[in-house]
């Protein structure tokens, strides 16, 4: 193939990934209500089909989640614009998200904010996705390999605290590593299903929104399921 035929073809290629992004945004997104202009250009930005495996970059923008080896998961892409939206984000701030897994939702967040802080438990995946980081250049999210149910002390306050695997109970660590005025989101419940809350840190206390049903893989650690 000469290298004009080479580059029209991968021209036609990146313009199908877009055609495929619009489509998910439009028929996924926005049809269910998300239309934060700041989430939906975040999600535009961010090539989903480069976060999966080579096998599933046809199925990278369906309307569902996908498995990202290790027994883990890539959220479906409205549970990501649901979450983004909900931690209020308004572009100076720092979050920190536990469970890194693919870097999808990392990526979103590194669209919006300041910087993102990003810990993942399991080994493989935390330095495939760091690579993905580099190659990508996203250099305002930093990345490490720990039990995030203790949160990442030296760094906190957040703004803002995202957890994307389910627990039986929010850590304390995270409460507490969180800013007054900030926002943490995480799926609490069993194993199976589990409910997404919002906790807001006030003046007043902690208020507590339930966003609706979930499924998520299970946080692992100290403050999290034994395994
Ligand atoms: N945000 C990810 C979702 C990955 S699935 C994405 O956009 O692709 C959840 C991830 O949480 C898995 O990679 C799992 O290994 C990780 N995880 C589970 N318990 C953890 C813990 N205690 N600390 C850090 N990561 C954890």
């Amino acid at each position: 193939m000469n290298l004009l035929i080479f580059n029209n073809a991968m021209k036609e290629i990146s313009k199908k990934f877009i055609r495929l992004r619009n489509e998910m945004l439009e028929k996924q997104i926005i049809a269910r209500g998300i239309t934060d202009p700041q989430v939906l250009d975040a999600i535009s930005r961010v090539p989903r089909h480069l976060f999966v495996s080579e096998a599933l970059v046809d199925s990278a923008y369906g309307d569902f989640p996908l498995p990202i080896g290790e027994g883990q998961t890539i959220s479906q892409p409205y549970i990501i614009a649901q979450m983004t939206h909900n931690l209020d984000l308004k572009g100076h701030e720092r979050v920190l998200e536990i469970g890194t897994g693919s870097g999808y939702q990392a990526a979103v967040l590194s669209k919006i904010v300041y910087k993102v802080y990003t810990i993942e438990r399991n080994n493989s995946l935390f330095l495939q996705t760091r690579k993905l980081f580099d190659r990508l250049k996203y250099h305002n999210i930093v990345t490490r390999y720990s039990d995030g149910t203790q949160g990442w002390n030296s760094e906190g306050p957040f703004d803002a605290i995202i957890v994307t695997a389910g627990g039986q109970s929010i850590p304390l660590p995270l409460v507490d590593q969180l800013a007054l005025g900030g926002r943490l989101i995480m799926p609490v419940g069993g194993n199976h299903v589990q409910e997404l809350l919002k906790l807001e840190k006030t003046q007043e206390g902690i208020k507590t929104t339930k966003l609706g049903g979930c499924r998520f893989v299970k946080l692992i650690g100290q403050h999290g399921w034994d395994r």
